[in-house]
């Protein structure tokens, strides 16, 4: 999962960040309006927190622009907790969400995981797919309904697959979810990643498709 944060207090940056790495989220940080924009043109994100008073280009200004483009990624906006006309204008302007300032960090992370799961019509907090089930609020995949001792690149690659089970991942997609800026990715990087994962799950629930990339086993 590939998240931008947007946001020019360090403290509350790193402070987010950190919390949200933790998790296992890839998370890309934005300091300015104007770094949002760059970061947002490349279409990577699965998630997006947005402050609104940003140095450069206002926040509102940035979630316009990404949303004529045709970015569809959820947005959630953090804002002050008087600012009740900014929350307003950034719902109007596309935002899926909002979160006041301070904010608890279980709160944010659950609003985090509740706009992930929307983004791809997932109703239920616990994807299934056929031995398979996976709980990102417990951080918790099992398999025929036994624990499976995941590391957080292993959990966020199946998080990835599972949410799109019928669809094929190129390498270069899951790169993009699991790692951010400035992380080291190696070219097998993802081989190594899927070959630890079918060794903890069973190598048949992971199919390479040649020549494009993974998908999950069909149930049944
Ligand atoms: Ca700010």
């Amino acid at each position: 999962m590939r998240l931008l944060l947007v946001e020019d207090d360090d403290m509350i940056a790193e402070t987010v960040l950190e919390s949200l790495r933790r998790t296992g989220y890839a998370v890309d940080w934005a300091q300015d309006g104007r770094a949002a924009e760059l970061s947002l043109s490349n279409g990577v994100y699965d998630l997006v927190l947005l402050d609104l008073g940003l140095p450069k280009r206002d926040g509102i200004d940035v979630l316009n622009a990404y949303r004529r483009a045709g970015g569809d990624a959820p947005v959630m906006i953090l804002t002050a907790r008087d600012a009740v006309d900014d929350r307003i204008r950034g719902l109007d302007a596309g935002a899926d969400d909002y979160l006041m300032k301070p904010f608890d960090l279980d709160e944010l992370a659950a609003r985090v995981r509740a706009l992930l799961r929307r983004r791809t019509g997932q109703k239920h907090p616990v994807y299934t797919h056929g031995e398979l089930t996976l709980d990102p609020a417990a951080h918790e995949a099992m398999k025929d309904g036994v624990a499976l001792n995941l590391v957080p690149r292993e959990f966020a690659l199946l998080q990835a697959l599972i949410e799109e089970p019928t669809r094929v991942f190129r390498r270069a997609e899951l790169e993009e979810k699991l790692y951010g800026w400035g992380e080291e990715v190696g070219s097998n990087t993802i081989e190594v990643h899927v070959h630890s994962l079918r060794r903890k799950i069973g190598a048949e629930q992971v199919v390479t498709v040649r020549g494009v990339g993974y998908r999950l086993k069909r149930p049944g």
